[in-house]
């Protein structure tokens, strides 16, 4: 959508997916389970340290210009156990807010493609693969690098008004609230199971480590604990980073742009501003790589 929406203002854009905004959250995609917060973190590389704070920037002007957009500015207190001062790159990063896109028209098409040349009849000149960890099994993509993390988190009702977030390298806890009375608890990252039914021993144990990190603000059991909902999805990561590349193959110019993990808010917008570029390289071989 971030790529759709950067492209839309110079080009003509069909969305084409199997899962679509708007249907009912299954296991099949990421984004409808995500806290969606923004909180700067690892990269693996210095492309990605960019598209975060190109992500960043985004986040901000749209919390400023546009309020209803339901991006919101808060407190982020964000404690890492096993890190030095210097290995947080992020800390002293404000952002210089200048627009990258507006989001013009594009149209929605379902598909549920079993390879990339599936898309050959629609008649575009560049194919944007964003298929997440579709591109595992995607005929003609295949990539054994597409790392697939469950998630799992629940959403309680809370007037906890700030983000916190303790990263211990193996284990992470975190609080996001969503500023409407409700607040998303976490979290996990599993590798040995992509089970869609909720986990309860990991909501009791989510439970329990919230209520170490903030006592005043959340009860120990998660039976005292206003259950609302529970998140449970996989995260498209990539064990390289993040793909961003061209791509020419059965006669589509493609461009790649998928594995952001937990993190496709976080990189989103960068990711974006990535794949437009190779986009207009691929329609004007003249135009300038600066990526
Ligand atoms: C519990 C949980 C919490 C999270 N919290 C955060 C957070 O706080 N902040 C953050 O930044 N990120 C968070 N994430 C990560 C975030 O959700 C993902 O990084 C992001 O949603 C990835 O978006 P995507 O568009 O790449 O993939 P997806 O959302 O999976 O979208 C892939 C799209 O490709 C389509 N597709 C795939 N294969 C095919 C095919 N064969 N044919 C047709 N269409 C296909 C799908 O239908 C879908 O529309 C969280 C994730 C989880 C699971």
């Amino acid at each position: 959508m971030a790529t759709a929406a950067a492209l839309s203002r110079n080009h003509e854009v069909t969305i084409v997916a199997k899962n679509l905004p708007g249907d009912a959250p299954t296991i099949e995609w990421a984004s409808p389970w995500a806290g969606a917060s923004f909180i700067a973190g690892s990269c693996s590389s210095l492309q990605e340290a960019k598209m975060q704070l190109e992500a960043f920037a985004e986040l901000w002007r749209l919390s400023i210009e546009h309020p209803e957009s339901s991006v919101k500015r808060i407190l982020i207190e964000d404690l890492h156990d096993n890190k030095t001062e210097d290995e947080v790159w992020w800390k002293d990063f404000m952002p210089e807010v200048s627009p990258l896109a507006r989001i013009g028209d594009a149209s929605f098409k379902r598909m549920n493609l079993s390879s990339l040349s599936d898309a050959c009849s629609l008649g575009h000149d560049v194919l944007v693969n964003a298929t997440g960890f579709g591109s595992l099994t995607l005929a003609d993509v295949l990539d054994e690098d597409v790392d697939m993390v469950r998630g799992q988190t629940m959403v309680v009702r809370s007037d906890y008004n700030k983000l916190f977030m303790r990263d211990s390298g193996d284990r992470y806890t975190y609080a996001i609230p969503r500023l409407d009375g409700t607040v998303v608890l976490g979290g996990v990252r599993q590798r040995d199971t992509l089970d869609s039914k909720v986990d309860w021993d990991i909501c009791r144990d989510i439970a329990q480590r919230i209520h170490k990190n903030l006592p005043d603000h959340f009860p120990a059991e998660m039976s005292d604990l206003q259950n609302i909902g529970h998140n449970v999805g996989i995260r498209p990561g990539r064990r390289s980073g993040i793909r961003i590349e061209k791509e020419e193959k059965n006669g589509q110019k493609i461009v790649h742009v998928y594995g952001a993990a937990g993190g496709g808010y976080i990189f989103g917008a960068g990711m974006a501003r990535a794949a437009a570029t190779l986009v207009e390289e691929f329609l004007t071989p003249s135009f300038p790589a600066k990526l």
